[in-house]
């Protein structure tokens, strides 16, 4: 596997073996490699002939006073991991190398990034934006591959993909989560012992969520009330939002008549997570089921 630190020698990499006709798959990441990101790297290297992992805690999308300085770093580990997972470049640029003197450029994806974790985050989705642009400018990859676990981080990049026709194929990979239930992350080395056990209850309310959905429940306020009662029986919780959205727009939903997006995020101590669950309602009986069955 090759390391490579410059913009300009992953460019050239990815130059060469594009004009092989090579397929390059990409999964871009800010290290702390685990089970989630490896499902992503699997993803790709089955679907691509060459593969690059990017490994860059980007500062643009961290606000102040959050965790940038203390994010986790652990570059033999992932290198290790990708190793193992036959990654063939692991792309890991500085800050300078992304951000040169004189950068001014952003990229702003208005409507998608302006609610749940837009609203309580200023400017993440920006920097989110504007690294993934430049990655994939300088990766140049045909296809890259994102995590559910984000959702709308990955619905983001859609939008930005399509919007500014940059031709690259975007795949929404299953959130990994650990056997009791919580999401992978690499932020997960922050909670205590104590917070760690009572984590999973986020999951736990999201899929009360989708359970009452599924038994035919239409009203979002109910739904909402139906997951709040679960992290209600942890007073260490604080929630920061807990949404029934449309899908796609991520716009709420007063009523689920159709697929929906549950979205939750908490903080518990000085930790906040962020999980999610797709769901959709029973099926209608249509007129022939139903004349059948009277
Ligand atoms: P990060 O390193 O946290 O920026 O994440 C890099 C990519 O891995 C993003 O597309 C994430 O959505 C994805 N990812 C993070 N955690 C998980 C997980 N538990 N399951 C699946 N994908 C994940």
């Amino acid at each position: 596997m090759k390391i490579i630190r410059r913009p300009e020698a992953m460019v050239a990499w990815s130059e060469t073996l594009r004009r092989e006709g090579v397929t390059i798959g990409f999964v871009p990441t800010m290290g702390a490699l685990h089970e989630g990101h490896r499902s992503l790297i699997r993803a790709g290297r089955l679907r691509s002939d060459a593969l690059v992992v990017s490994v860059f805690v980007n500062p643009t999308q961290f606000g102040p006073g959050e965790d940038l300085a203390r994010y986790p770093r652990m570059p033999d580990r992932d290198h290790a991991l990708c190793r193992t997972e036959g990654v063939d470049v692991c792309f890991e640029p500085t800050v300078d190398a992304m951000y040169p003197k004189g950068y001014q450029t952003v990229v702003t994806v208005s409507k998608i990034a302006q609610r749940w974790e837009g609203e309580r985050r200023p400017h993440h989705f920006q920097g989110v934006a504007t690294v993934v642009t430049k990655l994939f400018g300088i990766v140049q990859p045909h296809l890259a591959m994102f995590g559910q676990k984000d959702y709308q981080q990955a619905m983001l990049v859609r939008r930005l993909v399509q919007d500014l026709n940059l031709g690259v194929k975007i795949a929404v990979c299953p959130t990994v989560r650990e056997p009791d239930g919580l999401a992978m992350s690499s932020r997960n080395i922050y909670l205590s012992e104590e917070e760690r056990t009572i984590a999973p209850l986020l999951y736990k309310s999201l899929k009360a969520g989708g359970e009452a959905i599924r038994k035919g429940v239409i009203e979002a306020a109910a739904v909402q009330n139906t997951m709040a009662a679960v992290l209600k029986q942890e007073p260490r919780f604080t929630i920061e939002y807990l949404a029934v959205c449309d899908p796609l727009t991520l716009e709420p939903l007063a009523q689920v008549t159709s697929k929906a997006i549950l979205l939750g995020a908490v903080r518990l101590g000085s930790v906040r997570l962020i999980d999610n669950l797709i769901v959709s309602p029973p099926r209608k009986r249509c007129g022939k089921e139903a004349m059948e069955i009277g």
